[in-house]
């Protein structure tokens, strides 16, 4: 149970995995350890683009984006456990991979698939997920950007905010209506390569800590109609599908950061001392650290189950997914600010590895589905199923 840094424990949550997943554990953990733990943090938001575009080709070359092609869902929770712990922005880049990849994976024609997808996963080419509007956060259908045929291509106009990779992409999957009169029934997915005409980078958007974020706009963006991802009026169901799988992944990657909090407060309660004695031996820690350690087991149980249900082949992991991502996110948040409080006041210089996660852990309880919208899915699931004895 004592979380050993960077390396998933497998033993916990072994019930969901198969043998295969060890040596996956071991090599994820050990890139991470090796390539990501000696890193400092960016200094500023142009430090940590470029050092985005850095990790994205060593992870690449390293193999770390193989479980997104495989779909190997339990194989990317475990990736992203261990990226987590050492490396928020890592973690980042993997999320994206998987959010701007998945869409093609399932739904792009051969030629997009070798060319977009083979680069994004051989870590060649950076991917973005661009959904969300100023308008348009939670109640995706709402969006505004339009998606006009016109011959053999698409011509788009509108803009998109608090996309992750925007002004480092390679390309951009997006969500565009096609029939603004349906609503979320005439949203179509489009890949569009950064370089694209008509597509402009409209600034940065800069977090407290490091995560190239930002906007961009479309003003007659013309992209060829072979670049839809699946059918016309079909993008939200394929966003919708890309989310449930990933969202177990987001319970994954606050894992990784909570177990690497635990764990940092557990050797500090157990070195530091006052009033005589290591603050271990205080019952007041003790309790701290007990529900620490139960908040972070429940939470990787969930995750891996979530996981384990989509590897075996579930058409929706909606509901498993929303719950992974709500508890896992929530405590997460809950163990990393307790880590704060046992390792006391020199833990909150902004050098400190517990402060960059308390400044990264914030954004995943936001981003892919705020928690009250995951609540609503498992409540709604509920009031259905209950409705239905
Ligand atoms: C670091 C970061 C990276 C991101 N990366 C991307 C990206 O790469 N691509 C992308 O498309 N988007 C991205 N986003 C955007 C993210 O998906 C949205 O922020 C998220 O969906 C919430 O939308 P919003 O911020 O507009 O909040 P809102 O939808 O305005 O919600 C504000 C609050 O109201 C609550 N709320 C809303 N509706 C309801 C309801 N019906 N019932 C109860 N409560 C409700 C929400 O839970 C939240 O607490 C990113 C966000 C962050 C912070």
């Amino acid at each position: 149970m004592v979380p050993r840094i960077g390396i998933p424990d497998v033993t916990a949550v072994r019930a969901f995995l198969d043998e295969a997943h060890d040596g996956l554990a071991a090599s994820a953990g050990s890139f991470a350890t090796r390539e990501l733990a000696p890193l400092p943090e960016p200094r500023d938001d142009a430090a940590a683009r470029v050092e985005a575009k850095s990790l994205l080709g060593r992870m690449g070359a390293a193999g770390v984006f193989e479980p997104i092609g495989r779909q190997d869902w339990r194989g990317c929770c475990l990736a992203r456990e261990a990226l987590g712990a050492f490396s928020p922005l890592a973690d980042a880049i993997f999320a994206l991979q998987g959010l701007g990849t998945l869409p093609i994976l399932l739904a792009g024609n051969a030629a997009l698939q070798a060319h977009w997808a083979g680069a994004a996963l051989g870590g060649r080419a950076m991917a973005a997920f661009a959904m969300t509007e100023r308008e348009a956060g939670s109640d995706v259908a709402s969006m505004t950007t339009t998606a006009r045929r016109d011959g053999d291509r698409y011509v788009l106009n509108g803009a998109k905010t608090l996309i992750s990779n925007a002004g480092i992409a390679d390309f951009y999957t997006v969500f565009a209506s096609t029939d603004p009169g349906a609503k979320g029934k005439g949203i179509s997915c489009f890949v569009v390569p950064a370089d694209s005409p008509g597509l402009a980078f409209a600034g940065a958007q800069v977090l407290s800590a490091p995560h190239p974020l930002g906007e961009i706009a479309f003003q007659d963006c013309r992209v060829p109609a072979m670049n839809r991802l699946g059918e016309e009026g079909r993008g939200m169901a394929l966003g919708l599908k890309t989310l449930d799988r990933m969202r177990a992944t987001v319970g994954a990657a606050a894992c990784g950061m909570a177990a690497r909090a635990l764990a940092e407060a557990l050797a500090h309660a157990r070195a530091r001392r006052q009033f005589g004695k290591p603050l271990a031996e205080f019952q007041l820690v003790q309790d701290k650290l007990a529900r620490m350690a139960t908040d972070l087991t429940a939470a990787r149980l969930l995750v891996y189950r979530a996981a384990w249900a989509a590897d075996r082949g579930a058409e929706r992991v909606t509901l498993e997914a929303a719950m992974a991502k709500a508890y896992a996110t929530e405590a997460a948040q809950r163990i990393v600010d307790d880590a704060i409080q046992i390792l006391g006041g020199s833990c909150l210089l902004a050098s400190h590895p517990v402060d960059r996660l308390y400044r990264s852990v914030r954004a995943l309880r936001i981003y892919e589905g705020t928690t009250e919208i995951q609540n609503l899915v498992i409540a709604g699931q509920l009031l259905h199923e209950s409705s239905a004895t």
